[in-house]
């Protein structure tokens, strides 16, 4: 075991503080990484705010996490020292069931065990990326490929595969008409895929603030979801919409702007459930349908699409400072972001 500095949640209600936590030796299969960046997701402060169930503290989150491996264990294969790696929301599997067969690990069939505030293989709980150092079962490291900037890369890992994961599933490419409906960490990061993979892609926000981003990030359209005339203009021009807002929105409106045979896909979670009239889909063959990050092989294919177009998240970066990352959580949770936050761990 080692002790390692981080920055994490004592109980549900107070702010964050700096803390010690133990990492486990280095298993044979496992990797040790000295974390450089790591990314604020919503759901840090989902989990450690307890929002999402309670949770056991004290809790240290963070699944967007950029760093260098700084020891290998004895059958590891993949990754050596000094390797740029990264590690995602999920850490483990089982490997074993049909999903896992098919790569699809983010729906492991018998639960994943998550970055953090997950059982591990020794029943510790997991902790996450506001850390020194991570250990992480090789099979579960990513490689940052050459020509990613590596403190604009952790967001990929969370914000990023959410988004490419969906788009890829439901062949998001030329001729598609695509929408991604708001522009946090999250959609952003829908837009910049979306049209690097040749879709004609349309964002959807409240208000114009974020029309001049939203087209410097490749949208063609630009669509304010407080203006019912241009709303209503819009019915049935979209193929595919990704929903990416975790507050409630009236979800029959964005089913109206789908086409015969489009699909809303939810990646956002409100916490109370939606209500959906059967009518809003039946007229028009429509789909409502969800999707969660992706796989480790489908998160690879992705680092290397983005370190092919040149495509980064935008990112703010701050210290470690326990005030400064408070600071973040709630600029996050005011919206105020432009796009993603990113820790330097190296300051802790
Ligand atoms: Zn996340
Ligand atoms: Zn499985």
């Amino acid at each position: 075991m080692r002790t390692v500095k981080a920055v994490g949640a004592v109980n549900a209600s107070d702010p964050l503080v700096a803390l010690e936590i133990e990492r486990r030796d280095v298993g044979p299969n496992d990797v040790l990484i000295d974390i450089d960046y790591a990314g604020i997701c919503h759901s840090d402060i989902h989990t450690a705010r307890g929002e999402w169930g309670a949770i056991a503290y004290p809790q240290v989150v963070g699944h967007e996490i950029v760093g260098r491996v700084a020891e290998v264990g004895s059958a590891v294969t993949k990754h050596q020292v000094g390797d740029l790696v990264g590690v995602g929301c999920q850490s483990n599997s089982c490997r074993e069931c049909a999903q896992c067969q098919l790569g699809h690990d983010q729906y492991c069939l018998n639960g994943n065990t998550q970055t953090y505030d997950s059982v591990d293989a020794d029943g510790t709980i997991t902790q996450g990326g506001y850390s020194e150092m991570i250990v992480t079962n090789e099979d579960f490291v990513l490689r940052i490929p050459e020509g990613l900037d590596a403190a604009k890369t952790a967001p990929l890992l969370c914000a990023g595969i959410t988004l490419y994961s969906p788009l890829r599933h439901w062949n998001a490419g030329p001729g598609m008409r695509v929408g991604i409906v708001g522009l946090g960490g999250l959609g952003h990061m829908g837009v910049k895929l979306a049209a690097a993979m040749g879709a004609e892609v349309t964002a959807l926000s409240r208000g114009t603030a974020k029309r001049d981003d939203a087209l410097a990030f490749g949208a063609q359209h630009y669509l304010d979801t407080t203006d019912a005339a241009a709303m209503r203009a819009a019915w049935g021009t979209f193929d595919l919409i990704i929903n990416t807002v975790s507050a409630q929105v009236k979800i029959t409106d964005y089913l109206r702007l789908l086409d015969v045979d489009g699909t809303l896909v939810l990646v956002g979670a409100p916490p109370e459930p939606y209500s959906v009239p059967a009518f809003a889909l039946i007229g028009s063959r429509k789909s409502l349908a969800g999707s969660t990050t992706g796989g480790i092989a489908e998160i690879q294919e992705m680092l290397e699409f983005c370190a092919e177009h040149g495509i980064h998240p935008e990112t703010e970066l701050i210290t470690a400072d326990a005030d400064e990352i408070n600071a973040a959580w709630q600029r996050v949770m005011d919206a105020d972001v432009r796009y993603r936050f990113v820790i330097d761990t190296n300051t802790l």
